[in-house]
């Protein structure tokens, strides 16, 4: 079961409104109205046993225009408590992030559909690897995947000379244990 509800007080806004003001990056967010919403209850998990913490979603059309609201971010409140101020910034962040509105270069002010409505779109990750070590072991690397590794390479070395934190992230962020058991039904199935 798990139950939504608007953040009326403000918690999540706070931080998101603060990204938006200070990076020049989320400026183009500034046009948006985007609702904030808490989701009670257990996190769900992605494919890889990872709780869920936020998301991303540019509302129907409908919804933006009977209610005003652009997009949303959902936080599933429980992580939310547990995590320290320093990652309700770095959720908020990542969330945002997810969101590109398309702007006029010349006037500066964002692109509208012939409603009225800001074009806006989410965007993916731009760094996904989902495979498994022993696969590139048999089968090699894919050409597009040269930059990525070449990009990591360098984000590694970064790391060594200390230009880039190297951190912990919390349990609760991290996947669920007993996934060696689902896995084992996933191997059966094969
Ligand atoms: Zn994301």
């Amino acid at each position: 079961m798990s139950k939504h509800f608007q953040d009326t007080i403000g918690k999540i806004s706070k931080i998101a409104n603060r990204i938006i003001k200070e990076e020049p990056d989320y400026a183009p967010l500034k046009h948006l109205n985007i609702l904030f919403v808490w989701k009670e209850g257990k996190p769900s998990t992605d494919e890889d046993s990872r709780p869920i913490v936020a998301c991303a979603t540019v509302l129907p059309k409908k919804i933006r225009d009977l209610f005003g609201f652009d997009v949303s971010v959902e936080v599933n409140e429980d992580i939310w408590t547990r995590l320290t101020s320093d990652w309700k910034y770095r959720v908020c962040w990542h969330e945002l992030r997810h969101f590109s509105v398309e702007m006029d270069e010349e006037t500066h002010q964002p692109i509208r559909d012939k409603d009225g409505r800001i074009l806006v779109h989410t965007k993916s990750h731009n760094i996904v690897v989902k495979t498994f070590k022993e696969e590139i072991e048999k089968f090699g690397v894919e050409v597009e995947e040269m930059d990525l590794f070449r990009y990591l390479k360098s984000v590694l070395k970064r790391v060594k000379k200390g230009e880039l934190k190297k951190y912990a992230a919390p349990g609760i962020l991290k996947p669920e244990e007993n996934v060696e058991e689902e896995n084992q039904s996933v191997e059966e199935e094969d």
